[in-house]
């Protein structure tokens, strides 16, 4: 198997920039645990793959590296954060490409290039190794053309790790054996929520065969709801520029990487330049505007005085969101929706446009906020020529289930040329 792996997850020796110019010359003292298990399992790993920086995007365009293209259509974005895993497992430069899934960085650039991605429970595969961006979201996982090497890679990948104290000691599945699972008798929910406005209709009609081909397999339709799906894109975007302000102020110029301001040399006779604006001037320039404009928003929702009204109610709101789908839970086995409201769309049409950017992660964050599992299938094109992805969301640790669904709806695609 072979297998590539996003530049936010440690490779021993190898360059680890996390798409960031702060990063450009970092290396990894040590691998990443995932990466590792598959190391030892004889994957051979083909290289690192460009994304967002530091994971904050939804095109690619906010690599320090300049963006990914989609293999589709090169006038459009692969999305992201992980574009370039997503194209790497499109165009079969590997078997498996690792990515990473905060708030959809894996099921949004895998539905945009057609191919499979797969983000598992969160807890389910460790996280030591992987570039914090918030930490209590952040989710190893993978793309492939197929269900089994992801499968297959999610066996090798996951269990408990003692170097993460988040990840969980539940047993592992069997999830290759879970693709060949009748599904026969599985209840399906059709949140309301996610069928609203903003849909394409080629994303609606590709859902609706995917309903048809899993009435054909035996499955029943419930329709559901989850509330508070409305709350979604603003508590993710409070609680995770939080965490990520937190988690970021560890690039200051000193311990990792590019310093602004280098130390004076002796013959120089100056003295070393006051902490402060080492501090400021290496994240001036080392910081791209995303991430800056995260930082400060994240600085923000946790300062005095905003601290209750925007952080502590966000994590209530978090807690509400998980409530829907345990509930939810009780009348089905697992959720479907569309993973994007719209097929992959045109480099600039969104990047000067934070909110409507951020609009794009819509029917993905949910997941990340209730931290159960879900996989973005290919399903189709629409009438521009573009992958469909449709989007399998099942309980806390149920990832068996996901892959046995996700097989009756599964369509491999190639890009032209590839
Ligand atoms: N697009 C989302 C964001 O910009 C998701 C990122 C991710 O999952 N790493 O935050």
């Amino acid at each position: 198997m072979s297998v590539a792996v996003k530049d936010v997850l440690a490779l021993k020796g190898a360059r680890l920039t996390c798409g960031s110019k702060f990063l450009e010359n970092f290396r990894s003292l040590y691998t990443a645990t995932c990466v590792q298990r598959l190391i030892d399992a004889g994957v051979h790993i083909v290289g690192k793959t460009n994304m967002d920086e530091f994971a904050m995007g939804s095109s690619n365009e906010t690599s320090y590296f300049g963006p990914v293209l989609n293999p589709w259509d090169n006038s459009r974005v692969p999305g992201g954060s992980s574009g370039g895993s997503a194209v790497a497992a499109a165009i079969g430069a590997c078997n498996v490409a690792l990515g990473t899934d905060t708030g959809g960085s894996i099921r949004q650039p895998a539905a945009f290039c057609g191919v499979v991605g797969m983000k598992p429970t969160y807890g389910r595969i460790s996280r030591y190794g992987l570039t914090a961006f918030a930490s209590s979201f952040d989710t190893v996982g993978t793309f492939s053309r197929t269900l089994e090497y992801s499968a297959r890679a999610l066996e090798i990948m996951s269990g408990y790790d003692e170097m993460d104290s988040t990840s969980v000691r539940v047993p592992v599945g069997k999830y290759s054996e879970a693709l060949t699972r009748n599904v026969r008798g599985l209840r399906i929910g059709i949140p309301d929520e996610y069928f609203g406005e903003g849909i394409e209709p080629d994303v609606r009609r590709l859902i609706e065969e995917s309903k048809k081909k899993l009435t054909e397999a035996g499955c029943t339709f419930v329709p559901i709801s989850l509330p508070h799906t409305k709350y979604s894109i603003a508590d993710y975007y409070i609680l995770t520029t939080a965490e990520a302000s937190s988690n970021l102020a560890r690039f200051d110029g000193i311990r990792y990487s590019r310093r602004a301001i280098p130390p004076p040399k002796e013959e120089d006779g100056q003295g070393l330049a006051p902490l402060e604006e080492i501090y400021r001037t290496s994240r001036s320039e080392g910081f791209g505007r995303e991430v800056k404009r995260r930082i400060m928003l994240g600085t923000y929702v946790l300062s005095s005085g905003y601290y209750d009204a925007y952080y502590i109610r966000a994590q209530k709101v978090r807690r509400l969101i998980a409530q829907d789908f345990i509930e939810a839970f009780v009348h089905c086995d697992a959720i479907l929706t569309p993973t994007t409201p719209t097929t992959a769309f045109k480099f600039g049409e969104k990047a000067s446009d934070p909110l409507s950017m951020y609009l794009n992660d819509i029917f993905t964050v949910s997941a990340n906020l209730a931290g159960v599992p879900a996989i973005s299938v290919p399903v189709g094109l629409d009438s521009k020529g573009l992958p469909v992805g449709a989007q399998l969301i099942t309980k806390l640790f149920d990832e068996e289930t996901m892959f046995a669904l996700a097989k009756e709806i599964h369509i491999e695609l190639h890009p032209p040329g590839f």
